[in-house]
């Protein structure tokens, strides 16, 4: 069978990364969380002390870095400069940092590149906000996953209450912070790209997103 690069972007907590990480599974295709990628180096700039609105200091962390996806025991880690850092990229100051470094355009050119390596064998499913419309305008198959921002704040929510002290509208608060700036930003807004599925998961379980795409993806 033909091996297929699929985009899914769309908001924060629309349930990109369940259902990107069970389309991957079903299809025997690689997962790429790129969201990940703009943690790492959120991470880095803070762990540095980077301004994260000076380019140029903003320039030279990311020659400094080097990011890369392993699989340890099945499970996707993220590697920086040989740190396994997966399990410090989720807190709520990194998730902010994050969205404030994504629109620099520095950052994005250096994690463009590194993206469209990363896509070059295809068999992929890519996550993230400018999948479809910025990174691979030619992927096979384009989705984006939308829902309300009180089902996505809940989703995140559950999501984080056992690590986090964030109350339920903290937490919504954020999701409506990030959502402005990742659709008003200059450089490759979160938006559908023209040629997207657009899917709301509101009322859609995972298994029901999933099966929406495989339907798509077989027609
Ligand atoms: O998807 P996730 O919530 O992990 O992404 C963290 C932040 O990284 C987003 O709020 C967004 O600002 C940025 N991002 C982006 N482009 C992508 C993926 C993530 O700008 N392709």
């Amino acid at each position: 069978m033909k091996k297929l690069l699929i985009t899914i972007d769309g908001p924060a907590g629309a349930g990109k990364t369940t259902v990107s990480r069970a389309l991957a599974d079903r299809l025997g295709y690689r997962y790429i969380d790129t969201g990940a990628l703009y943690r790492a180096v959120a991470l880095a700039a803070k762990t540095r002390g980077t301004n994260p609105k000076n380019d140029a200091e903003l320039k030279g962390l990311c020659a400094e870095l080097e990011l890369a996806f392993v699989i340890v025991e099945a499970e996707l880690r993220l590697f920086l400069n040989g740190e396994d850092i997966t399990d410090h990229i989720r807190t709520a100051e990194i998730t902010m940092l994050a969205s404030t470094i994504s629109a620099r355009p520095v950052v994005r050119e250096y994690l463009l590149d590194l993206q469209r390596t990363l896509g070059k064998e295809k068999a992929a499913v890519f996550e993230g906000r400018d999948m479809g419309t910025v990174v691979f305008p030619d992927a096979d198959l384009k989705f984006f996953l939308d829902a309300t921002t009180r089902t996505r704040a809940l989703r995140r929510y559950d999501e984080v209450k056992s690590q986090s002290t964030q109350t339920l509208e903290e937490v919504d608060l954020d999701i409506q912070r990030r959502d402005r700036n990742d659709s008003t930003r200059e450089l490759a807004p979160l938006k559908p790209a023209q040629d997207a599925i657009v899917i709301d998961s509101t009322d859609l379980s995972v298994a029901e997103v999933v099966e929406l795409m495989v339907s798509h993806i077989v027609e």
